[in-house]
């Protein structure tokens, strides 16, 4: 698969990731395989289908080789047969006509007359003046005439004797023949041939016909012999050819060898083959035939023919490795013809196995490999019309198809994506509007703050938060909240140099884990384009993403108008409610709340007093010591007495120098000694202008509550008993008594 996009590689489309899963490996095992360089199918396709061919074109060479062969062998049998039998024939036709011609010779009257007078005049025959021998000598040479086949003809007597012969000194009764087998044939009425015999004359091998010379009355009474040259059979030989080693001999019935066809010193050597003799000595009519016979340096075939008259027998022999060489040559030829044709059709197929499969299926793969990697844009391109061309075709159409989809599909997406956006941003801005209603549902600084963070944590998930506000030019600790992960606590001074940074670029400053504290997103907090503080979210993971910062500084820049509106509508009301000097209620709120308290206190039947606090001669203090240590005195007053009062009071400036204190639960008397204890404790105090250390007194008045006196008949008691201080002297305290209508009424 194409990873197949492994793993960073290259861009891969959606469908096609989805589309793989699992079986991804195969993928790239289909394309690995093409990097790989696995043999090419230009080169797989050619040898698979030469393979094919040639085994079959061997197989039946082979077989071919085998019959032609068997076939050979017969034809060679034939052959031999026939170069035999064809030879025998042309032997027995020249023996025959030498027995003839000996037989014509034979027949005269002269040599009849020779061999009578013979065996009447005994040794004298050879007389030089006896006509008859002079006669028949030269009849013999007449016959012989200078021929090169004869080494002579001659005339035998009934005992043996040569008498006379053709040769030009014949050694005269010298010669005899009695005891050799012609002679003997030959005197008992019939022609007959020799076996080899080496001349006399030159030791040449001859062969000898031996002819009877009959009287009329058919008695032998000599023999007339034709004395023959083998070397003119071996002539005849010569031309013979027999494959490229045969040989072609004759041998006679004592199995030596008359003539050769290839070496002469063969002759009158006898053959050794147990075979070959045992063919002569065979007397049976089978004249011709022919055998295989084998020897330890292999197997030749032998066709023989014999002749009868002569008792020869023509022997034709070869090896059958000789016999079979042509095929062996053929098969060496069969065998380059169908090397350099494998390696023809070899090329022939690569070249048209190139052009008409594997071109068109490189350029199919080619594209579909793109395609794998994304690119649905690659077109097949063939020229050829066949069926690569409509495969390719079809993966075009297909890849055009896929294309037009993907596009479709995408377009889908996108729409569903911004579909999703879209409903996402309704559904967050529908958040923020509801989180600013709530924010801006109550004035409670507090209580805004503590929604800002709960409201927050709909939007982004946090652990924790904090928000640092610019107070007096200071970056202090505004609010917090922790879920309690146990995040370690911000430096400070972290916080300031990215309060810092914020005033510079106004950005929202991301911080990475990178100590295992998780991520941390601090965005500015801004009012009318002034940085006012940075709200700080921290959680261990995962990190922020941009539109998490983007939903973190939308909600912040609405939610610090929320807390500053709560802040400056606390500052109002703490304003309205309190003296801008002292910071104590201011008398206006007192009487608020004194009638709610005096009213519950009656409810519940408590007593609740009152008492008035008035500086002595404070004019002077101001004339002395200027207004603003009158002031400094002022302000110090309540902090001084402070400590000093019951836990549950209620103290407000009453007006210029004089306070004013509302004592649930106390009696008059009671109230008179917090009075006391507040003149006393002034009194003490030193308030220090310029080093010069000054005491100051006030007068106070108590009273007690009468039920259903009404807060301002208990405070006019009051003022009078503050009066009567006064008039008594100054630093000192008075209760008032209740009038007398009061006393009867309570
Ligand atoms: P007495 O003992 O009779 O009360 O004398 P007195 O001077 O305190 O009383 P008087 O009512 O004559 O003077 C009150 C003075 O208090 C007048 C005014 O200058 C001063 N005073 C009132 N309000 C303030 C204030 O807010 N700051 C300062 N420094 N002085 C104030
Ligand atoms: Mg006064
Ligand atoms: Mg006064």
């Amino acid at each position: 698969m194409l990873t197949l996009g492994r793993p960073g590689r290259r861009n891969r489309i959606a469908f096609e990731s989805s589309q793989r899963g699992a079986n991804n490996s195969q993928h790239v095992m289909f394309i690995d395989g093409v990097r790989g360089k696995p043999m090419n199918l230009r080169i797989k396709l050619p040898i698979l289908i030469v393979v094919i061919v040639s085994a079959s074109i061997l197989i039946s060479g082979i077989i071919t080789y085998f019959y032609s062969s068997e076939l050979l062998l017969r034809k060679s049998d034939d052959e031999m047969k026939a170069n035999a039998y064809r030879m025998g024939e042309a032997i027995r036709g020249l023996v025959s006509a030498e027995i003839r011609q000996t037989e014509i010779l034979a027949s005269q009257q002269l040599f009849r007359h020779t061999l009578a007078a013979r065996s009447e005049s005994g040794v004298h025959f050879f007389d030089s003046t006896n006509p008859q021998l002079s006669l028949s000598t030269k009849a013999l040479q007449d016959a012989y005439h200078g021929s090169v086949l004869h080494e002579k003809f001659w005339l035998g007597d009934s005992e043996g004797v040569v008498i006379a012969g053709s040769d030009a000194a014949p050694e005269t009764g010298q010669i005899i023949v009695k005891d050799r087998s012609y002679f003997i044939a030959a005197m008992k009425g019939a022609p007959a041939v020799s076996g080899t015999i080496a001349s006399r004359a030159n030791s040449q091998t001859i062969i000898v016909i031996a002819v009877p010379v009959k009287e009329p009355s058919g008695q032998v009474i000599g023999v007339v012999g034709n004395s023959i040259y083998t070397s003119f059979f071996s002539d005849q030989l010569k031309g013979i050819k027999i494959n490229k080693h045969g040989v072609l001999y004759i041998v006679d019935a004592d199995g030596m060898i008359l003539a050769h066809s290839a070496n002469d010193n063969l002759i009158q050597t006898k053959v050794k083959s147990e075979e070959i003799i045992s063919v002569i000595r065979d007397q049976s009519d089978e004249m011709n035939g022919g055998m295989v016979i084998s020897n330890g340096q292999g197997s030749k075939y032998l066709a023989y023919s014999k002749i009868p008259l002569a008792d020869w027998t023509v022997i034709v022999e070869d090896d059958v490795a000789d016999i079979q060489s042509p095929l062996i040559d053929l098969a060496y030829k069969y065998a380059m013809v169908l090397l350099l044709s494998i390696t023809a059709a070899f090329g022939l197929f690569v070249m048209i196995l190139f052009r008409w499969v594997t071109k068109p299926l490189h350029e199919i793969i080619r594209v579909i490999m793109r395609a794998g990697a994304g690119d649905l844009t690659a077109r097949v391109q063939l020229r050829a019309k066949d069926e690569f061309r409509v495969l390719g075709t079809s993966l075009n159409d297909m890849l055009i198809r896929i294309g037009e989809l993907m596009q479709a599909q995408e377009t889908a997406n996108r729409l569903q994506l911004e579909n999703v956006a879209e409903r996402e941003r309704s559904r967050v801005s529908e958040l923020l509007r509801t989180c600013m209603y709530k924010l801006n549902s109550t004035l409670d600084a507090e209580q805004v703050k503590d929604l800002a963070f709960y409201e927050l944590l709909k939007l982004v998930r946090y652990d924790r938060a904090a928000s640092w506000m610019l107070e007096s030019d200071r970056l202090v600790p505004h609010a917090e909240t922790d879920h309690g992960i146990g995040l370690s606590q911000r430096d400070p001074l972290e916080v300031k140099a990215w309060f810092a940074q914020m005033r510079q670029d106004h950005q929202p400053i991301m911080v990475c884990s990178t100590d295992g504290q998780g991520y941390l997103l601090a965005v500015p907090l801004e009012m009318h384009g002034k940085l006012v503080g940075l709200h700080i979210i921290e959680r261990k993971e995962p990190a922020f993403e941009r539109s998490e910062v983007e939903l973190v500084l939308s909600f912040c820049s609405q939610a610090v108008i929320a807390v500053t509106n709560a802040q400056l509508y606390r500052e109002k009301e703490m304003m309205a409610i309190t003296d801008e000097l002292t910071g104590i209620y201011n008398r206006r709120h007192f009487f608020h709340l004194a009638e709610q308290w005096l009213e519950r206190a009656e409810l519940h039947g408590e007593p609740i007093s009152v008492i008035l606090y008035d500086v002595d001669y404070f004019k002077q203090v101001n004339d002395r010591f200027g207004h603003l240590f009158g002031d400094l005195v002022l302000r110090n007053v309540p902090l001084v007495v402070a400590p000093h009062l019951p836990p549950q009071h209620l103290m407000a400036r009453y007006g210029g120098e004089e306070f004013v204190l509302l004592l649930p639960g106390h009696r008059g008397a009671e109230a008179w000694k917090v009075a006391e204890a507040m003149r006393r404790i002034v009194a003490d105090h030193s308030f220090e202008p310029e080093q010069l250390p000054i005491q100051i007194t006030a007068s106070l008045g108590a009273a007690e509550n009468v039920r259903g006196e009404g807060l301002r008949s208990l405070l006019q008691r009051a003022d009078q008993a503050l009066y009567e201080a006064k008039r008594s002297g100054r630093n000192c305290t008075v209760l008032a008594e209740p009038s007398e209508s009061m006393e009867r009424h309570s």
